[in-house]
């Protein structure tokens, strides 16, 4: 079946936008996803019809929005084939590895344990276990790259001593688009005893994703980056896991009784779950996976190869343009440099061409400092954009060159 990327396009309300009188051309997916207009509907949906708080009222609207979170929850366990009992729903990535810092590595770790992260990772994925590391007195090591941005899986297995507990480790870079081979990982860490912590952020809107199939033990992502509305994300984590951990906020859902001696939790993912949580926002993302499920996650990752084939053979012919991030299985994420520019003010004078693209550290500092660059600019490309975007970006990357030099 072919596909017709200009009809999916036309799904993206916002896309059809000027920016500065110029057509928009939006290269900061990686940042934020924008949402077709199932996804939107959905949200306008739910708030004009089935408003209404979840688990709590017996009366028929409460039913309804229940019925939606609760079926949220299992479009999405379906989509990254785990069992929905095993989700907690959260307000994103960011949510997800603090709930696995506090719940399960503070109250496990020694000052003798060793927090294993890599050189590629997301503040969101450094900062917490730094957190952790400093409360237990347990030390943080990071394992390296080589020079293409991919893993240097010799190096990570070196140093997978046995003093490692946990092993923290991104599926995809958010600046390099490195593709990380997180089963095997997965799997050497599990050989020798070592939790796995995956961050999922750039690989889920990406690829199609089998949670069970990489064998990790907690795998978290976020929904704005999959057309999702913001502040939608989540935890997957292995039943012995959820079981084993204390909840990590404390309030209404997340209960089964509360005596003042005493207080009896719910369930895993709901012993998860304090408070009112975004319900129009997950059923916001349902609506997402649901329309990205239809398109076919397979489909979506061979059109962003192609549009990442394009993009780098075309920035390859510029002059003094230097691309981060060349390890042969990548996702269509390009961060650059051009020699003598600054990023921000290629940012900038692209943003008045209509072109958006990030420029900065990328919240990941470490690796900013790895590549010795201080900033990059990021083009991060989704299936929604167009070969003739690519172009009109290369046209306007010479233009804005050709102004700085
Ligand atoms: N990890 C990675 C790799 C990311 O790209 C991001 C978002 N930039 C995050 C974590 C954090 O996600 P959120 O801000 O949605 O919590």
């Amino acid at each position: 079946m072919t596909i017709d990327w200009t009809k999916i396009r036309a799904d993206f309300p916002l896309l059809a936008r000027q920016v500065h009188g110029k057509p928009l051309i939006y290269l900061d997916s990686a940042n934020t996803a924008q949402k077709p207009a199932a996804v939107i509907a959905a949200v306008d949906a739910f708030y004009r019809q089935h408003n209404a708080n979840v688990s709590r009222a017996v009366h028929q609207l409460g039913s309804e929005a229940t019925e939606a979170y609760e079926g949220a929850r299992r479009t999405l366990a379906a989509f990254l084939h785990v069992r929905a009992d095993e989700l907690v729903l959260c307000s994103g990535t960011t949510f997800a590895l603090n709930l696995v810092a506090y719940s399960w590595a503070l109250p496990r770790l020694q000052p003798s344990d060793v927090i294993l992260v890599t050189r590629m990772e997301h503040h969101a994925n450094i900062v917490p276990w730094q957190l952790v590391a400093q409360r237990t007195g347990a030390t943080l090591r990071v394992a390296e790259l080589r020079p293409d941005g991919s893993l240097d899986l010799e190096a990570l297995w070196a140093a997978m001593t046995p003093d490692v507990k946990l092993l923290a480790v991104a599926h995809v870079s958010n600046v390099l688009g490195t593709v990380n081979p997180v089963a095997a990982i997965c799997r050497e860490a599990a050989r020798r005893g070592i939790v796995s912590v995956v961050d999922g952020s750039q690989a889920v809107p990406h690829m199609s994703v089998d949670i069970a199939a990489i064998g990790c033990d907690f795998y978290a992502a976020t929904g704005h980056k999959l057309c999702g509305p913001t502040g939608t994300g989540l935890l997957w984590a292995k039943r012995e896991h959820l079981q084993a951990m204390p909840p990590f906020l404390g309030g209404g859902e997340m209960i089964k009784e509360v005596r003042f001696d005493g207080t009896v939790f719910n369930d895993p993912p709901h012993k998860f779950e304090a408070g009112t949580p975004n319900i129009a926002g997950f059923v916001g993302l349902g609506a997402a996976v649901d329309y990205l499920s239809a398109i076919g996650m397979d489909a979506i990752q061979q059109r962003e190869a192609e549009l990442l084939a394009h993009a780098t053979e075309a920035l390859a012919q510029i002059d003094g343009l230097r691309i981060h991030g060349t390890a042969p299985d990548k996702a269509a994420v390009i961060s650059f440099s051009i020699d003598g520019i600054h990023s921000h003010d290629l940012a900038t004078l692209l943003d008045l061409e209509g072109v958006a693209v990030r420029s900065g550290q990328h919240c990941a500092h470490p690796l900013l400092q790895w590549l010795g660059v201080g900033t990059t600019c990021r083009a991060s490309l989704a299936f929604y954009n167009t070969h003739d975007e690519i172009d009109a970006f290369v046209a306007a990357l010479h233009k804005v060159k050709r102004l700085l030099a």
